[in-house]
């Protein structure tokens, strides 16, 4: 007998060599259905492995982000195989599952593969996933491994690289694939696939080793969720924040400014004033103090900082002045300088927490095919805050940057999220500078800080940067998709290469904790992130322009001004349609606009001294008086701009 431990906690005995599968079946018949992968002891295994010792036993669904590894890896193998049929003597070199499915790199030799293609590989796959294969690991020895593959050079490298002994192949069908196992049970389950794209991949990354061609797909065991993805795809081209920038006409790029320098057009630039408000209002109340630093600095305050032998080489280099041959460079991040601030005084225990806030921009040479739109640009601001405090000041500090950073999220939309916790190895204490009770001291703190904050997190050792331990937030945004928002990081470095100090009340200097933080990232970041999450229909009190007042005619035009001047009183950012266009096109506009009211203004609104008033999206209100309109758009706008 032996036992295995069930994620509850249960433990139950089975005879030596039972399989997962058979544990599922016998907690029930539905659980079994459902289980397409599992994990032993913390490994991977198949759901037919035979279990022969004690172990902890985690069963996975579609549900599961493991299950879902297992289905595409699983796909993976079966797109293989469809290429290997319709393609003879291609050669197929690896093909892992992805976040969002699975790719296949393929050496297509003189067959080329185009978007007309996809089609017959797509019903290919489904032919032999409906022949109900199973995938059945076994282990070869290495002579027989190289054998398979003497014509294919590049799984013959990868076997090269492997221990006899350690091989395995996974056979389905009539094909057989070099693979450390982690399979679905059998090829049946896969209901719906699609080829998405190709491009090309260069083997193992590398430049100087031949083109390859990257198949990429996704796989669902049921149709609709594939038609679900399609759709999700098909919505996130129309939420590309590039797209909607030019649209809402927020920013531009000029090819005689530069690649990846952003343009910030009139409206965009109202709208990041408007973050920025928002979040120094809510840092002056948590006691931060605005500081501005220079968008330069010479080249020794970075050697200092330990900047420069991280970002100099690849980075834009130095400025020099021309009669004193002086060395700058641009700001690669603003920490520096707030240390330099932190310098110009003496400090003692009870003047700290310090806490310099600065929209700082800081510039870093990011290559030409990495820029994208506003998320990856050589020119940002970023909403930077150091603060430095007493090591006994680090546990406060850090929940309180964990509220506001929670204040973002919430009054910007970002409701879905998670937390990452990294900390040292402490098995590999060289990696680290700084004192281990120190350390100690600041991993408690954030993970006690995580759990006082009901944060749903998870804790991951060895991921902690050299120089302290850190909190991750990973927002989930409106299309499921994952991003990382809202460092928040521990820092022993720069107070030691700055060698900052205080007096503590013993009357002797120490060193100062800095945090270094930043809710939005970027204000570019943070902007693409916001259109793409919200389509462009932002939380309203962040709406340039809040309503948008249409007149039936000219004939209103006194009476909309009215309307306009009363909605100002009430600080509602409104706009009035005065065009002579139809009604029709004037709604059809300002949606497109996403302005979130109109209000529509005739003879019988202005006798009756009200207005008609309709959402953005078609919802019809009625008519009804301006005083009335003005306190249902301020209780929306308090909805959604929390108090902090
Ligand atoms: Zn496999
Ligand atoms: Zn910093």
């Amino acid at each position: 007998m032996i036992h295995i431990t069930l994620p509850d906690g249960s433990v139950k005995s089975f005879d030596k060599g039972v399989t997962p599968m058979d544990v599922a079946k016998s907690i029930s018949e539905g659980l079994a259905r459902n289980v397409i992968s599992a994990s032993f002891n913390d490994i991977k295994v198949e759901t037919v492995t035979p279990l022969t010792t004690d172990g902890a036993l985690v069963l996975y669904t579609w549900r599961d982000d493991e299950g879902k590894t297992a289905f595409w890896h699983s796909s993976a193998h079966v797109l293989a195989q469809a290429i290997e049929e319709l393609y003879p003597g291609v050669k197929l070199t690896i093909g892992p599952a992805i976040d969002n499915g699975f790719y296949y790199d393929v050496d297509f030799g003189e067959h080329t593969i185009s978007e007309k293609d996809f089609k017959a590989i797509e019903n290919k796959m489904l032919e032999i996933a409906r022949g109900k294969h199973d995938f059945k690991m076994r282990s070869v020895s290495k002579a027989e491994a190289l054998a398979l593959y003497k014509d294919n050079e590049f799984k013959t490298e990868l076997i090269e690289n492997l221990e006899d002994g350690t091989i395995t192949f996974c056979d389905h069908s009539t094909f057989t694939d070099l693979c450390r196992g982690g399979h679905i049970p059998n090829t049946s389950i896969i209901k719906a696939v699609k080829v998405l794209s190709v491009a090309g991949a260069y083997w193992r990354g590398d430049e100087n080793k031949p083109q390859l061609t990257r198949v990429y797909g996704i796989s669902f065991p049921k149709q609709k969720e594939l038609t679900e993805y399609l759709q999700l795809l098909e919505e996130a081209k129309k939420r590309d924040h590039r797209k909607l920038g030019k649209e809402l006409e927020l920013f531009t790029f000029s090819q005689k400014v530069g690649q990846g320098l952003p343009l910030w057009l009139p409206k965009g630039a109202a709208l990041r004033e408007r973050l920025e408000n928002f979040l120094k209002a809510a840092q002056k109340k948590a006691g931060y103090e605005m500081v501005v630093t220079p968008h330069i600095g010479q080249k020794e305050l970075y050697v200092t900082s330990g900047h420069y032998a991280k970002y100099g080489e690849d980075s834009f280099q130095p400025i020099h002045t021309p009669k004193e041959d002086e060395e700058f460079l641009l700001k690669p991040m603003n920490c520096p300088h707030h240390c330099e601030i932190y310098k110009s005084s003496q400090w003692s225990y009870k003047d700290l927490p310090k806490r310099f806030a600065e929209f700082g921009t800081v510039y870093r040479y990011e290559q030409s095919g990495e820029l994208h739109g506003l998320t990856r640009v050589r020119g940002f601001t970023q909403d930077d805050a150091h603060l430095f405090c007493t090591p006994e000041q680090l546990d406060k500090e850090f929940k309180n940057v964990i509220d506001l950073v929670l204040y973002v999220f919430g009054s910007l939309g970002f409701e879905n999220f998670t937390a990452q916790v990294s900390i040292r190895d402490p098995k590999d204490p060289d990696k680290y500078i700084g004192d281990v009770s120190n350390w100690e001291k600041a991993e408690q703190a954030i993970i006690n800080a995580a759990k006082d904050k009901g944060l749903d997190y998870v804790i991951e050792t060895g991921e902690a940067a050299f120089y302290g331990p850190k909190l991750d937030f990973m927002v989930k945004d409106a299309l499921g998709r994952r991003w990382q928002l809202g460092t928040i990081q521990v820092d022993y470095n720069l107070p030691e290469r700055f060698d900052l100090s205080y007096k503590g009340s013993d009357n002797e200097l120490h060193r100062p904790v800095m945090i270094h933080r930043a809710p939005f990232g970027s204000m570019e970041r943070f902007v693409a992130l916001l259109l793409e999450h919200t389509g462009g229909n932002f939380p309203i009190w962040l709406m340039p322009i809040q309503v948008k007042i249409l007149s039936l005619s000219e004939k209103y035009e006194k009476y909309s001004e009215k309307v306009l001047n009363l909605l100002e009183n009430h600080e509602i950012r409104a706009l009035v349609d005065h065009r002579n266009e139809t009604i029709g096109k004037k709604i059809r506009e300002a949606e497109m606009e996403k302005h979130p009211y109109m209000l529509i203004i005739g003879e019988q609104e202005e006798n009756e001294n009200k207005v008609t008033v309709r959402k953005h999206g078609g919802e019809d209100l009625g008519m009804i008086s301006i005083e009335d309109f003005a306190k249902i758009i301020k209780v929306d706008i308090d909805k959604t701009l929390k108090t902090f």
